[in-house]
């Protein structure tokens, strides 16, 4: 995969002078969405540049040993109003891991403000809203961090990508790609990961703090979902879980416990689509993951309002827990109908 050149020219144009910079990621942020935003952060202030990165909410705990991750502003916990005088203010608007306004909640409408702004995307999601001055949108990317690295290189060379650099973008290219066993995964991917290994990032180290830093309740949490709530159905070969508040609460969940559930039951032979639905105050959160051919995506878009990827995506239902899972079930049906199964 390569950066188009002109739009590497354009970038370049925007960047050249310092700026007031803005950079955005997505709602319930991930390794992905805060690295890769950390990373460019870094980048464009050493160029002088005033930078603030936003994200919607609070990422999770076990994240918090990312290089940078205290200095985001939280949108919902943000009682002195950083973000919306720095978006108010910002030249410059990067949105970063996220493909349509609906992932940044709220803060879309603060963004609306701020009309004079260019808007620039770096992102690897399908279908891509359109208003951007900007668009570096290559759905076929592994993770936007690759995506960050790789401009990063293009634009300022690899010696220009720091120790920190590399542990915020490393986490990003090894969470969105499973740990480098999704079919996105590139001969360039590993390419780069040689680049990053070379600043002295602790593999190990980053491994254990994503993969092996949990709570005991997200432990008990997880044995609590699988052995009770994953319900199997169209023929061994479709499941979905549920978590009501009620059970989180029970569980002394922290935001992120749930993070990964959906990826399990795909460890049985047969499965071929998983889903998640998790309780919100105003709505509950659906989790898609898929093998294969199976386009979830595409589900997600028809049947949750929703989107993502091919083979993980997600959405939101506004219906209760039992009829969402109705929902769920029957829209599978209709699915195999169509042989999309
Ligand atoms: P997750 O299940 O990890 O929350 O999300 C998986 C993928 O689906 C992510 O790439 C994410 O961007 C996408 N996704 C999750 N929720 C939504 C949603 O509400 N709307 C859209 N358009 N995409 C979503
Ligand atoms: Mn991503």
């Amino acid at each position: 995969m390569q950066i188009a050149r002109n739009k590497i020219e354009q970038l370049r144009d925007y960047i050249e002078q310092p700026q007031r910079v803005v950079i955005l990621s997505h709602t319930n942020p991930d390794g992905d969405a805060i690295g890769s935003s950390l990373a460019w952060a870094e980048v464009l202030k050493r160029h002088g540049h005033e930078v603030t990165c936003i994200l919607p909410n609070k990422f999770p705990y076990y994240l918090d040993f990312m290089p940078g991750c205290g200095d985001m502003v939280i949108y919902k916990s943000d009682t002195e109003g950083r973000a919306a005088e720095a978006v108010r203010s910002a030249d410059l608007i990067f949105c970063l891991d996220f493909h349509t306004m609906s992932r940044l909640d709220g803060l879309g409408d603060l963004i609306d403000e701020n009309q004079h702004a260019k808007r620039i995307l770096i992102d690897h999601h399908l279908n891509p809203m359109e208003d951007f001055d900007l668009m570096i949108s290559y759905p076929e990317a592994s993770s936007t961090c690759y995506m960050v690295a790789l401009l990063v290189e293009t634009m300022f060379g690899a010696e220009s990508i720091s120790k920190d650099m590399a542990v915020n973008i490393f986490v990003g290219m090894m969470t969105d790609t499973g740990n480098f066993a999704f079919s996105s995964v590139t001969p360039d991917v590993f390419r780069m990961v040689s680049v990053l290994a070379a600043k002295g990032i602790s593999i190990p180290d980053i491994h254990n703090n994503v993969y092996n830093s949990f709570t005991e309740g997200r432990a008990r949490l997880f044995g609590y979902v699988i052995n009770r709530k994953m319900k199997i159905f169209h023929n061994g070969t479709v499941t979905h879980m549920s978590l009501t508040e009620d059970e989180m609460r029970r569980f002394w969940f922290q935001q992120g416990d749930s993070e990964g559930f959906v990826n399990y039951p795909l460890q049985i032979k047969k499965m071929k689509v998983s889903a998640m639905f998790t309780e919100h105050t105003d709505f509950i959160r659906v989790s898609l993951r898929s093998r294969g051919d199976i386009d979830v995506n595409i589900f997600a878009q028809r049947y949750f309002n929703g989107g993502g990827h091919k083979n993980a995506a997600g959405g939101k239902s506004f219906m209760n827990m039992a009829d969402t899972i109705k929902h769920f079930e029957k829209s599978i049906k209709e699915y195999a109908k169509e042989g999309k199964l």
